[in-house]
């Protein structure tokens, strides 16, 4: 039988599931911290660009461990609103503002930002691409920080290479990000994976409850059963082959 993939559902219907929860990817303020603290040069001068920022916990994060102004993009209005909303609440609308847009044709300058940062988020435009064409809106030697979905070893068993090849087909090793990395034009500065916590604590357990509640608010609806069912099933394959694939922070400074 074939198996459904991601791209099948609908764009609306995924993040109306995902903005009620605090995060929309693996990851957690710990590690974005630990990446923040390889970047050089942070002062309040610094601009730094969040694509993909869902609902923008990290944005928040970044903001609060940062004196920077921060340009929150994603595609989905729900999540800039919301991320609009609690900048504001906490006080931080002066330096983080969040606007829609699309990660593959970006609203910005040339050379306009120190620091490029995206979580769980740049395999939608692909790890090559993203990072040949967000480099032009980063200064010279400006910084870039991303988390992408990465093999952790040669080999893995064909079920999980077939799921996640149809999930996002360049998938590839560290050592290939890496070299991608270095090919578009930026100095590697540091790699490393997120670890279990960022997948169990706070993306797939969050998403228990969600999932009731959203299968009740569509009773009846076969393409919220079947992204349910999907979104179970990862997290099932990840209990199963976590030791094969995980998220990579990539850091980079453009040369
Ligand atoms: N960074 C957030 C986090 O880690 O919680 C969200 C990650 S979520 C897995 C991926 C995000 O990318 C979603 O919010 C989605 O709306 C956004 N997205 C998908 N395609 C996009 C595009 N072409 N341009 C901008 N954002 C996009």
């Amino acid at each position: 039988m074939e198996e459904i993939t991601i791209h099948e559902f609908d764009f609306d219907l995924i993040n109306e599931f995902f903005t009620e929860l605090e995060r929309q990817g693996p990851g957690s303020p710990e590690e974005t911290i630990r990446a923040l603290s390889f970047i050089g040069n942070l002062s309040n001068k610094t601009k730094i660009a969040d694509l993909g920022c869902g609902t923008g916990f990290q944005t928040i994060v970044l903001a609060q461990n940062t004196e920077a102004t921060i340009t929150a993009l994603d595609l989905y209005a729900g999540s800039i609103d919301k991320l609009n909303a609690t900048a504001g609440k906490l006080g931080l609308q002066n330096r983080v503002k969040g606007i829609v847009g699309s990660m593959d044709n970006l609203p910005f300058q040339n050379d306009e930002f120190d620091l490029i940062w995206s979580e769980g988020a740049i395999a939608n435009i692909g790890f090559e691409k993203g990072l040949n064409h967000w480099k032009s809106f980063l200064k010279k030697d400006g910084y870039i920080a991303v988390t992408y979905e990465s093999w952790f070893t040669d080999k893995r068993p064909t079920e999980i290479e077939k799921w996640w090849l149809d999930a996002v087909p360049e998938i590839g090793t560290i050592g290939h990000n890496i070299s991608i990395m270095q090919k578009t034009g930026y100095i590697p500065v540091a790699a490393f994976t997120l670890p279990e916590n960022c997948w169990i604590d706070n993306y797939f357990i969050p998403q228990k409850a969600r999932q009731e509640e959203f299968l009740k608010k569509h009773a009846g609806n076969k393409t919220v059963e079947d992204m349910i069912a999907f979104m179970r099933r990862e997290a099932d394959l990840y209990s199963k082959y976590k030791q094969y694939y995980g998220y990579v922070f990539y850091i980079g400074k453009k040369m």
